[in-house]
């Protein structure tokens, strides 16, 4: 990977604080669960805004199960520029926080919700799409360990995929914001050392 195309890479993500139904994409994601009628947190939020349409539509849906997600139209929200919501269940954390247990359920369940959602922008043309922090609220995943997550799933998916073209990291608090901010450096700064590696320098 060149160092253009790793910069170029980081130029399509942003971190921005605020709430996920204001902000100016084509679709959001939502954190639901597993009914997908609607529940607390941005769940609450993103059914409230989308008004009552949207259980409507997502009672003919069947459900979720966790990992998987679900595309729909946005009902109210298109008048905001919002076109699609794409739903996807989150694991719920049940582990302890052991950096050691490197691939236990709950990491594969949640990069599952990641790769599904961007399947899902990818295959609709999707442009611009914003993702809450899954399962970081009620469902307890730790918070760093889940932006690392979504910020090494979405990088990959970015290299082989034209869109979605920008991807949001939505916050809800600046405290979490800085957790995403911090996963980025320590992401660019490992890209950095990556591409100045020599194997063959004679001074290593
Ligand atoms: P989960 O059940 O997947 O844990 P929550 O809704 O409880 O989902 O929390 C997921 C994340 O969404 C948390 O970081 C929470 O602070 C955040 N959040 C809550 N409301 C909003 C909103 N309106 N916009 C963006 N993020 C939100």
């Amino acid at each position: 990977m060149s160092h253009a195309l790793s910069e170029s890479l980081l130029e399509r993500i942003e971190v921005v604080t605020g709430d996920i139904t204001r902000q100016p994409v084509d679709a959001i994601v939502n954190a639901a669960n597993e009914s997908l009628l609607g529940g607390g947190g941005v769940d609450g939020a993103i059914h409230r805004a989308a008004g009552p349409r949207l259980k409507e539509h997502n009672r003919t849906l069947g459900g979720c199960t966790t990992g998987l997600a679900r595309i729909t139209p946005a009902f109210d929200l298109e008048s905001r520029g919002i076109e699609h919501i794409i739903h996807t269940v989150g694991p719920v954390w049940s582990g302890e926080d052991n950096a050691a247990l490197g691939s236990q359920r709950e990491d594969v369940l949640l990069a599952s919700c990641y790769q599904q959602c961007l399947d899902l922008a990818a295959q609709h043309g999707i442009d611009t799409l914003a993702f809450p922090a899954i399962s970081t609220g009620v469902y307890h995943f730790p918070k760093q360990r889940a932006a690392k997550i979504a910020l090494s799933h979405v990088l990959a998916f970015l290299t082989s995929h034209e869109q979605p073209r920008k991807v949001i990291f939505c916050c809800f608090s600046e405290d979490d914001a800085t957790i995403y901010h911090e996963a980025i450096r320590t992401r660019h700064q490992w890209m950095s050392s990556r591409l100045t590696y020599r194997p063959d320098d004679p001074g290593r």
